[in-house]
Order: structure tokens, then C-alpha cells, then sequence
């Protein structure tokens, strides 16, 4: 068995005989220390789509205190990078997420790798660090939830592979060439099986804009790249177009899904899944290109429209230039450098990651990693002005 694929999964009892059929059709055997990789947003509200949902986790955890060679099961996740952690730590979402109730099994813990010591690796000449306890672990099982992405195309078991790397290193990655060096970590990290949680998928504007696509499905595989070229063609996306899928594949990491594994699985193909955009618009002039940015810049991105909601005054400047401006605005976060250069629109650049952008078409740029949510405000108003 290469792909496992089973839709039409409604309860939790088609949930745990989904698991069973994944464990003996790959003949799957673990023993010892059992690490669990799930997908974790690490904000608030916790949207189903964003995160592994608590039923495929229960009935992969389930399986295993039922194996008696397996020892301990650790959740392990670094959190989100976030402007202000203290307000939604690990903690918080392992308890509002409703995984805290996996604790009624005997071998489950759970880790927070921002605590862990970091080993490190270099990626593409760069220094980047995972968490030791990897090293020490005995079975590896990536759990994923299908996703579209604004910046990667989709986010599926590689992309799901950048919650192993610490904070610095994630910034590292969109600050320098997010998708070929996520293509690397398939050469790091090599779970022994993937269980794509399809269950209430993300379609559209994902990670952070996407809307719930229920599709009740599970889908397994070892080979990442095979996996993640296959439910790409599933969404409807073309994967030899995804870059880090892509880049991934020519590193040796995996192969492509084969045709007859594709036309295998024709039929299935969702036809009315929602791509992601490559801006949000706000308003008929207002348009945010997210690029490459990461949850940070998105973050603030956020913030700005929750201060624009409360501050009356600042929300109708906004508003104003939102309808009535005669040029379109361009709000660009991330490395921008392969986007095209709107010449009769106003380009807004915002934070340090746009800079080569900024400097190329002579553009001014906002510093900060992520800048400040106040010199944001200050910085766009002011750019309007010009
Ligand atoms: S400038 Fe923004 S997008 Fe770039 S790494 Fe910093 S926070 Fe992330």
C-alpha cells in the first residue's frame, strides 16, 4: 500500500476503524517512545479546520495504549510565532483545544518544545534548530490537517514539518526562501507514517483566512511527497506548481504521485474546493499581499483591522481610502522579490522582510520584525498621504 485514502467517515467509530486499517495496511509496528507531530495554530478561536482535530488524535492514541511495546506517546508542538505568547501559551491551547482530555490515557504527555534544548542543523547554510527529544524518540507519526495556504499553495505533511523548528528558525525561513528550504526538512525529519486528518479541512484563504471544508476524509502514506502531490490534485492544485513539493522531490525525499495512483483516484478529485488568493481585499481599493510573510506579520495584520474596529476616527480614515481612493493600494508583507511591481498603484511595504522589494522600486519600507502594530497604523496613513 502506498496511499491509503478513506472518505464517508461520519463517526467516531469509522474514525478508530480508519486508524486500524492505516496501522495494519502499512504494517505499521512501533515500539517504545512514540512521538505525535499534530498541527496546532496556537491562537484563539480555535477553528476546527486549523487544527488536529481531538477525534483522529484520541483514536490514534487510543491505538496505542493498546500496543503493549509502546512505552510513552508524546504531543510535542512548538507554539505559534506570535506577537504576545503570554496570552495564548502551549498550555492554553492544549486546554481549550480540548486535547487536555487525552491525558485519560496512561502513556499520553505532552511537550512543549519551546522548552526543549534545541540540536542543530544547517539548512541551506543556515542555522536552524529542532528540538532534542526527537532524537530520542523511537516511532515518529506526523498528524496534519489538510490546508490551503496563502504563501505555500498547501500546507500538508512537509509544511506540517515547521512546527519542528524553533521560532528563530521559522522567521529564518520566511525571511529567506520559505519554500525551497522547507523542502529541506524532508531530508531531516522522517516520519514514519503520515495520517492527514481530512476530516473538517481548510479551503480558501488558509492558514490563517481560510474557511471549514468538511470532507471526511483520513489519508495515509509514508512518502511525503507522494502524499502532498496527491491530495494537492485532490484540491484541485496543480503540485508540480507547488514549490516546496517540488523542491522536496529533487532533494530525494520522495516521488511524485504516480499516474495510476492519480487516475486510481479520479473520482474523488473535490472539485468545488476554494483556492487560496494571493491577496485579501478590503474594500474595493484596499488589497494585502501576504507573500511569504509568516503568522507574525499576519498577525499584526489582524491587529490592525481589531484597531481600525474600535478607533471610529482611524476606522473611517481607512474606510475612506478603502472606497474612494483613485488609485488601488497595494499593503505587501513578506519576501516580495518574484511579485510584480504594480507601477500606477500606491505599494505600501511592511516589515523587514520587504526591504529588498522596497529598495528595488524605490519604495520607502517599514523596519521591524514584526513592526510595532502603532508604527504600522503611523506608517500606512502616512504612505497615504504621499
Ligand atoms: S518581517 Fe514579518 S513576515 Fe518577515 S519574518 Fe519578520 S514578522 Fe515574519
Amino acid at each position: 500500500m502506498k496511499i491509503y485514502f478513506k472518505d464517508s467517515i461520519i463517526t467516531q467509530l469509522d474514525v478508530e476503524k480508519s486508524i486500524d486499517e492505516i496501522f495494519n495496511n502499512f504494517n505499521l509496528q512501533p515500539l517504545g517512545d512514540v512521538f505525535i507531530k499534530p498541527n496546532f495554530s496556537g491562537r484563539f478561536p480555535i477553528i476546527k479546520s486549523e487544527n488536529t482535530s481531538i477525534e483522529i488524535l484520541d483514536a490514534v492514541v487510543k491505538k496505542l495504549e493498546s500496543i503493549q511495546g509502546v512505552k510513552r506517546v508524546l504531543i510535542g508542538h512548538y507554539s505559534l510565532l506570535s506577537v504576545d505568547k503570554s496570552s495564548f501559551d502551549f498550555d492554553t491551547m492544549i486546554n481549550l483545544g480540548g486535547y487536555k482530555d487525552l491525558l485519560k490515557y496512561s502513556k499520553v504527555s505532552f511537550a512543549n518544545l519551546d522548552l526543549e534544548a534545541g540540536i542543530e542543523i544547517d539548512i541551506m547554510g543556515f542555522k536552524c534548530y529542532y528540538p532534542k527529544i526527537l532524537d530520542n524518540v523511537d516511532f515518529f507519526i506526523n498528524m496534519p490537517k489538510i490546508k490551503t495556504h496563502m504563501e505555500t499553495g498547501v500546507s500538508l505533511s512537509i509544511k506540517n514539518l515547521m512546527g519542528l523548528v524553533d521560532d528563530r528558525s521559522r522567521k529564518l525561513f520566511h525571511k529567506t526562501n520559505l519554500n525551497e528550504m522547507l523542502g529541506y526538512l524532508g531530508i531531516y525529519f522522517k516520519p514514519n507514517i503520515n495520517i492527514m486528518d481530512g476530516l473538517i479541512a481548510m479551503e480558501g484563504n488558509g492558514p490563517h483566512e481560510g474557511e471549514n471544508k468538511i470532507i471526511n476524509s483520513i489519508i495515509s502514506g509514508i512518502d511525503m511527497v507522494e502524499l502532498d502531490s496527491f491530495i494537492s490534485s485532490l484540491m484541485g492544485i496543480n503540485f508540480t506548481n507547488v514549490l516546496h513539493i517540488k523542491k522536496a522531490m529533487e532533494l530525494g525525499v520522495g516521488n511524485y504521485a504516480s499516474n495510476e495512483i492519480l487516475s486510481q483516484y479520479k473520482d474523488k478529485i473535490w472539485s468545488d474546493y476554494k483556492k487560496p488568493d494571493l491577496f485579501m481585499r478590503f474594500g474595493k481599493k484596499i488589497f494585502f499581499w501576504p507573500t511569504t510573510s509568516c503568522s507574525l506579520c499576519h498577525e499584526v495584520m489582524r491587529l490592525l483591522k481589531k484597531k481600525l474596529k474600535s478607533n471610529l476616527l482611524l476606522g473611517l480614515k481607512f474606510y475612506y481610502y478603502a472606497y474612494f481612493s483613485k488609485k488601488r493600494i497595494n499593503i505587501i508583507l513578506g519576501r516580495c522579490e518574484f511579485m510584480e511591481y504594480f507601477v500606477n498603484d500606491k505599494n505600501i511595504c511592511i516589515g523587514i522582510c520587504t526591504r529588498n522589494y522596497a529598495e528595488k522600486n524605490n519604495l520607502n519600507c517599514l523596519i521591524g520584525c514584526p513592526p510595532q502594530i502603532e508604527n504600522v497604523i503611523n506608517f500606512i496613513f502616512k504612505e497615504l498621504k504621499v
